[in-house]
């Protein structure tokens, strides 16, 4: 089987527009399952001549705080199950919230290699302005800055994730 590598994180942060730059135009949806997985979107891609799949969750629209919370988890838990490696994605410019925390930690049980996505960082001088280190602070070993909408740090970070697999 290829590496999975899972997208996860809580709505809004940018993990649909990461799993389209690393599927680009040749995204194609292999697997559609229903019920708890239906939002689920799954694509192949090739780096350095080694095909990878990459999973993004999310999509659902929950209807309230605590539904957000349980939903956010189990589609963090269900893409850990079944990952190689798991990008948890926070927003860069909001900073961690207590969702992020809560999924950061769960995920930390998994003993998968675990990589922090600081998304929304388009620019150097972005970079400069936000607080890195209270991203380090989750305990994951891995933490890329990136621009998922301009591709920066991007491939920095595929790179990282290809050495651990
Ligand atoms: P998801 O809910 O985590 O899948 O997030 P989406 O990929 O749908 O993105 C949520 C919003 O964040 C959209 O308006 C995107 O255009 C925006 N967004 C995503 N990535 C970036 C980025 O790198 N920089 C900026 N400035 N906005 C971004
Ligand atoms: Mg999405």
């Amino acid at each position: 089987m290829r590496p999975l590598i899972a997208l996860v994180g809580r709505p809004n942060v940018g993990k649909s527009t990461l799993f389209n730059r690393l599927a680009g135009r040749h995204a194609a949806i292999v697997e559609d399952v229903p019920g708890v997985t239906r939002d689920r979107n799954y694509a192949d891609f090739i780096w350095d001549g080694r095909t990878l799949s990459v999973v993004d969750t999310g999509g659902f629209e929950p209807e309230s705080r605590d539904r957000l919370m349980s939903q956010v988890r189990q589609q963090a838990q269900l893409a850990v199950d079944e990952a190689t490696a798991v990008v948890l994605v926070v927003d860069g410019r909001e900073g961690l919230t207590a969702l992020d925390r809560s999924v950061a930690s769960m995920l930390r049980r998994s003993g998968k290699p675990l990589f922090v996505a600081v998304n929304k960082v388009d620019t150097a001088r972005t970079e400069g302005e936000i607080p890195l280190a209270d991203f380090y602070e989750l305990g994951f070993g891995d933490v890329h800055a990136l621009s998922a909408e301009h591709g920066r740090g991007v491939s920095e970070m595929v790179d990282a994730i290809v050495e651990k697999l």
